[in-house]
């Protein structure tokens, strides 16, 4: 089995923890790659080593995110990512129903659509709130999409699979009161599973807080009665469509 956590924070995690033997350990449970965003100027100094740690197994992403406080990168860092191809996609960037500035929110997102438009990069989404005001900024975009952690209403999910687009399967889809949008999400094919790992969301004792991707994989097979098999092909098909690698 290979998987993948299409989701996480890994350069955010090493700042409390030593990733080397949280990877190894995961390896052996068979998550093999990650998905991996950067969202500070810190974050991105370390991407080169980790990517050192994990040849042809960890791909990250930049963006400037809607609503989290420790963002400092700036539109001229994300130009320089693309123009350097050490990107595999903009994000996760979007819209946040806690982001005050609402005006800020919708042209910083905008400009980087522009630029994963003009660079042709897939864009890693974060959307709380404000579904429909995205999905309309969004259908002018003809990008590849990966719209992680989605946990809003399954109506706006219908809306959001009319644009080429995966979704990630998080925890936050397990609960029974997410049964129905776990249950469509799955049936549309267009899924791969996540963490969203960062150091904040580590629990106390929490020793890997990487084989967590192992329940939720697991968890969906229970739920929805899909073979396990059947679960991993279909993300690494997507994976390959989404990045243009094998997993
Ligand atoms: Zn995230």
């Amino acid at each position: 089995m290979k998987l993948c956590d299409a989701h996480c924070h890994l350069a955010n995690l090493s700042v409390d923890m030593p990733l080397a033997p949280l990877i190894s350990e995961a390896t052996s449970h068979g998550i093999t790659t990650y998905l991996s965003s950067a969202l500070s100027k810190a974050e991105l100094a370390s991407y080169p080593s980790l990517q050192a740690q994990l040849p042809g197994r960890l791909l990250y992403s930049a963006g400037i995110h809607p609503s989290y406080d420790e963002c400092d990168l700036e539109i001229k860092d994300i130009q320089k990512l693309c123009e350097a191809r050490q990107i595999w996609a903009i994000g996760e960037i979007g819209m946040d129903r806690n982001t005050k500035d609402t005006d800020w929110m919708q042209s910083i997102f905008i400009r980087q659509l522009e630029l994963a438009a003009s660079y042709k990069l897939p864009v890693v989404l974060h959307i709380v709130g404000h579904q429909q005001e995205a999905y309309n900024i969004l259908k002018d975009f003809p990008l590849r999409y990966l719209i992680h952690g989605y946990a809003g209403s399954l109506e706006a999910f219908q809306v959001f699979t009319k644009l080429d687009c995966c979704f990630t399967i998080s925890e936050r889809i397990l609960r029974p009161d997410k049964h129905d949008l776990l249950q469509e999400m799955l049936a549309g094919g267009r899924y791969l599973f996540e963490t969203d790992i960062t150091r904040y969301y580590v629990a106390e004792n929490e020793a890997n807080p990487l084989l967590r991707l192992i329940n939720v994989l697991n968890r969906s097979a229970e739920l929805s009665g899909i073979p396990i098999e059947e679960l991993t092909a279909v993300q690494a098909t997507n994976y390959k469509y989404l990045t243009g690698y094998d997993l």
